[in-house]
C-alpha cells in the first residue's frame, strides 16, 4: 500500500517518465479544429486515415492556447519520412542525419517529423563538456514529449478529436504562467547550452516566468553557451532578436547574468555606454515593426546594434592618421571579425550591414552631384531609416534626415533649393552646428516623428 503511494508519488515527480499523458479536452484548451491552420489539419488527417499517429506539436499549440498566432506548424507522427512522403504529393525530404519531411499545401509548408527518443548525454555522443550532437533515433510519442525542452512545449493536438495529449502538465503550466524544463535543468542544459537562451526567449515572448529550478543553473552554465557552434548561436540571437519582444528578452539576459563575455554582440548591446540609446531605440523599433507585420532585415538590426562599435574603431582610426574613408572600411571589418568567432553572421547578412554603413558618411555630402547619386542607391531607403535612428538617439542633428526626406520626395525645384541651401556647406560630421532657422527646426522635427520606417 505505502509502497504502491510511493510509486505514484514519484512517477509524478520524475516528470520525464510520465506514461500516460493526460487527455485534455477542448473546452480546457481551446483550440477548435478551425483555429489551426488548413494544411496542419489536412496534412494530421491524411496521416491518420493511412493508420498513422499523427498530431500537431510544439510551438503551435503552445502558442494557440496562449492566444497567440502560430508563426508556423510543426506535425509529429509515427510513419517514417519515406511513408510521410509517400502519401502527399508536394512534399520532400529534407536533412541527412535526421530526415524530416517538408509537405507543402497551399501556400504553407509543414515540418513533420517522426517521433523522436531522447538521448541521454550518459550514453550517447558528446562533446568534452557534455553537449549532445547526435539527436537523430526514432522513438515513442512518449519518448519524443521527454525529449521536448520545456513542459508547454511537449503538447499534442488531434485535430480529428480536438483533444491535447499532454505528456508532462504543460497546459497547466501555460496557463499558471509558469515555463518548467522537463527533467533536471542542469543536465538539459549541459545536453544543449542553447535551451538557455530559448528559456529567456520563450518567457518573454509567452510572458511566462521561469521556473525557479530552471533560472537558478543559468548563471552559473552561461558560460556553456561558449562551445555551441557559432551558426547555431546566430540563429537563435536571431530569433530572439526578431521575436518581437527583443527588449524584453535583452534585459532578461542580462538579469540571469547570460551576457557578460559569452557572446561578443551581448557585450557590444547591454555593456556599450556611447550606443545604449540608440541600441535600444533601434530594438523598440524593430519591436513594434515585428508586431504589426512588417518585415525586419536582419542586416538592418545586426548594423545598428553594432554601429557605435565601427563608430569607436572609426575614430580611433583617424585619430592614428588613417584617411577617413579607408579607415571605415577598416573598421568595419574589424567589427564585424571580432564578431565571427562565436557568431557566424551569413555572408549575405553582413554584405547588407556594410552597405548600410557605408552609406551614411554619404548622407553628409549635400552639394553637387552626390546627393544625387546617392538617391539611385538600393538601399538607400534602409541607410536613411538607418540616419533616421542615428538622429533619434541624439548621434547627429534631426535636420539631416528631414533634409534628405524632403530631397527625395522632392520635384525638380525643391531639389535645386535645398542644394543651394546647403551650398557651402562642407562636412555634417558636427551637423549640430549646421542647423536651419529656428522655426523650422521644430517643423522639421515634426516631419521626422511622423515619416514612417518602411
Ligand atoms: P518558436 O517557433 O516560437 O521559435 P518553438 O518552441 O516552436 O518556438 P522551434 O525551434 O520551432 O521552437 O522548435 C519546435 C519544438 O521542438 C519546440 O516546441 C520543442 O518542443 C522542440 N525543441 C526545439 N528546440 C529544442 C531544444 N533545444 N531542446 C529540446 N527540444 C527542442
Ligand atoms: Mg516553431
Amino acid at each position: 500500500m505505502i509502497r504502491k503511494l510511493l510509486r505514484r508519488v514519484f512517477r509524478r515527480t520524475a516528470s520525464t517518465t510520465v506514461p500516460e499523458p493526460a487527455l485534455v479536452p477542448v473546452a480546457q484548451h481551446g483550440i477548435t479544429r478551425e483555429r489551426i491552420s488548413p494544411a496542419a489539419n489536412k496534412v494530421c488527417t491524411t496521416l491518420q486515415d493511412a493508420g498513422f499517429k499523427a498530431y500537431v506539436v510544439g510551438g503551435a499549440v503552445r502558442d494557440l492556447i496562449a492566444g497567440i498566432v502560430p508563426k508556423d506548424y510543426d506535425v509529429a507522427t509515427d510513419a517514417t519520412p519515406e511513408e510521410v512522403r509517400g502519401l502527399f504529393r508536394r512534399s520532400r525530404i529534407i536533412g541527412r542525419r535526421f530526415k524530416i519531411v517538408h509537405v507543402m499545401s497551399g501556400p504553407e509548408t509543414i515540418e513533420v517529423s517522426t517521433f523522436r527518443a531522447r538521448q541521454d548525454a550518459d550514453s550517447h555522443e558528446t562533446d568534452e563538456h557534455g553537449r549532445i550532437l547526435r539527436d537523430n533515433v526514432f522513438g515513442s510519442q512518449e519518448e519524443d514529449a521527454g525529449r521536448r525542452d520545456f513542459t508547454v512545449n511537449a503538447l499534442y493536438y488531434d485535430p480529428v478529436s480536438e483533444t491535447v495529449l499532454d505528456y508532462h502538465h504543460g497546459v497547466a503550466d501555460l496557463q499558471q504562467k509558469t515555463l518548467r524544463m522537463i527533467g533536471d535543468p542542469r543536465v538539459r542544459y549541459r545536453e544543449d547550452p542553447v535551451r538557455m537562451l530559448r528559456a529567456v526567449r520563450l518567457g518573454a515572448k509567452l510572458g511566462l516566468s521561469i521556473d525557479p529550478a530552471a533560472r537558478h543553473p543559468i548563471r552559473e552554465m552561461a558560460s556553456l553557451l561558449e562551445n555551441v557552434p557559432p551558426a547555431r548561436l546566430f540563429d537563435e540571437m536571431l530569433k530572439l532578436l526578431l521575436s518581437g519582444h527583443a527588449v524584453n528578452c535583452l534585459k532578461q539576459l542580462r538579469e540571469e547574468g547570460l551576457h557578460h563575455g559569452l557572446l561578443p554582440l551581448l557585450d557590444v548591446i547591454l555593456e556599450q555606454p556611447l550606443g545604449e540609446r540608440f541600441v535600444w531605440l533601434a530594438l523598440e523599433n524593430t519591436d513594434h515593426r515585428v508586431r504589426q507585420g512588417k518585415p525586419v532585415s536582419p542586416g538592418f538590426l545586426f548594423a545598428t546594434l553594432l554601429w557605435h562599435e565601427v563608430l569607436a574603431n572609426w575614430a580611433a582610426r583617424r585619430a592614428e592618421g588613417e584617411h577617413a574613408h579607408p579607415a571605415l572600411f577598416a573598421a568595419m571589418d574589424e567589427v564585424l571579425g571580432s564578431q565571427a568567432e562565436k557568431l557566424a553572421i551569413t555572408r549575405r547578412i553582413a554584405g547588407d550591414i556594410k552597405e548600410i554603413w557605408s552609406l551614411q558618411p554619404r548622407f553628409e555630402r549635400r552639394v553637387g552631384k552626390a546627393p544625387f547619386r546617392l538617391l539611385e542607391q538600393p538601399r538607400f531607403r534602409a541607410a536613411w531609416d538607418f540616419l533616421l535612428l542615428r538622429a533619434q538617439s541624439g548621434e547627429v542633428g534631426l535636420d539631416l534626415p528631414a533634409w534628405w526626406d524632403r530631397f527625395a520626395h522632392g520635384g525638380h525645384d525643391e531639389r535645386e533649393n535645398l542644394l543651394k541651401e546647403d551650398a557651402g556647406g562642407g562636412s555634417a560630421s558636427t551637423p549640430r552646428r549646421r542647423r536651419r532657422k529656428s522655426g523650422s527646426r521644430e517643423e522639421n522635427g515634426r516631419e521626422v516623428e511622423t515619416a514612417p520606417a518602411e
